[in-house]
């Protein structure tokens, strides 16, 4: 009897879920074409997207501009999506925090807020685990299960935010969680539009970055969005051969083909293009590699961000020694290319680049070298 009843209730719920329309992660002309088909004014869209984005407020009772039949309306019909932290883990010296959000579905992501002086950075997941089986990326080890909605990406950014003190505003997004955002294309792209709206959540395009893999077409298509948000190539080796070896979308992709891509992308934006580089000790660390990647980066205006490794279960690879990090960052910087060592954050609650993982007891669907 009881599991009926439990039944019963989950039906319910299931029934109230898809009856109810998510009003977050709808741009403003879909609001605009939601609010026509409910014969409401146009400007009632511009409001719900001030309360929603703007002001972050959910519940519909304290859009207290809005009329009251209007209000009630959407409280039988609409929903505004929020999503709590299951686990919140905070590393020494407050840094970096790691949040575990479980999403409705029971699908779980990570998300990492980081600090410095200058910057409060939130650092989003784009799709559950990841396909992309790159042999040093914890998450890549996971495979993929699903791509996030828009509203689940925006879900991350407001639960996190709300962390902060009234004195504090996030003011980077990097879309280098878990997943490869490029292969979640329209999702992700909406949620750096509604992030950097100024009818959205006002965080300047110029301060998100998205982090790819290198899919070539879509960062072609990209550089045709007229989006001022950056781009990041994870190039990560020199030659074929090693790229291969440690990201087998190399073989879709070679390094000629995304190297031309970034070009593309910063012609057409005049920005540069940033190439990260996660060093490995004696896999892409060489004086060789250093050289090769000088060169390579004379192909294009971009900047270079070094990764020392992270270390993750059940991978041999290692994190070079200091001065080989230092020999390394020596033989790039020059008059023409920076080359900033970046330790990440939060190493000590596995919440740093490529440490991002959440237990699934089966495995996803990732990429074979062959395929
Ligand atoms: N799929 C996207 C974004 C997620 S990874 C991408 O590949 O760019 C974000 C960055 O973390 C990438 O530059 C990746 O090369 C780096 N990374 C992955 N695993 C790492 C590890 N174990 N140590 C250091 N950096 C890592």
């Amino acid at each position: 009897m009881q599991e009926r009843r439990r039944d019963s209730i989950k039906l319910m719920e299931t029934f109230e879920s898809q009856e109810k329309i998510n009003l977050k992660g709808l741009t403003l002309p879909e609001l605009e074409n939601l609010v026509a088909d409910w014969e409401e004014p146009r400007y009632r869209a511009t409001q719900l997207a001030a309360w929603i984005y703007g002001k972050r407020v959910s519940n519909f009772e304290h859009m207290t501009n809005l009329p009251k039949r209007f209000r009630a309306k959407l409280m039988a019909e609409a929903s505004v999506s929020e999503v709590r932290a299951a686990r919140c883990t905070a590393s020494d010296a407050d840094v970096a925090t790691k949040y575990l959000f479980e999403l409705a579905n029971g699908d779980r992501v990570e998300s990492v807020l980081m600090r410095d002086q200058e910057r409060t950075t939130i650092c989003i997941s784009s799709q559950v685990g990841c396909a992309m089986a790159c042999d040093f990326c914890a998450t890549g080890k996971m495979g993929f299960f699903r791509n996030l909605s828009a509203s689940q990406i925006l879900d991350q950014f407001t639960a996190i935010e709300r962390d902060l003190s009234r004195e504090e505003t996030v003011t980077n997004v990097v879309f280098m969680g878990m997943g490869e955002p490029l292969a979640n294309y329209d999702q992700t792209l909406k949620s750096v539009r509604l992030l950097s709206d100024l009818d959205g959540y006002g965080v300047s395009e110029k301060r998100i970055t998205i982090s790819t893999v290198g899919l070539a077409p879509r960062m072609r298509q990209l550089a045709r969005e007229g989006l001022k948000c950056n781009l990041a190539l994870s190039l990560n080796a020199t030659t074929d051969g090693v790229r291969e070896r440690l990201m087998p979308i190399n073989e879709k992709y070679p390094i000629d083909e995304v190297l031309d891509a970034a070009k593309e992308w910063a012609v057409a934006t005049k920005r540069k293009a940033t190439l990260e580089y996660v060093l490995i000790r004696d896999v892409n660390d060489t004086d060789a590699d250093a050289k090769r990647l000088r060169k390579l980066m004379n192909r294009l205006p971009c900047k270079l961000n070094l990764i020392p490794f992270n270390e993750i279960e059940d991978s041999d690879f290692r994190r070079p020694e200091l001065n080989r990090i230092e020999r390394f960052r020596q033989l790039i910087a020059s008059a023409r290319h920076a080359a900033p060592v970046r330790f990440s954050k939060g190493h000590d609650i596995a919440a740093a680049c490529g440490q991002l993982r959440t237990d699934f007891g089966k495995p996803g669907i990732r990429m074979s070298k062959a395929s």
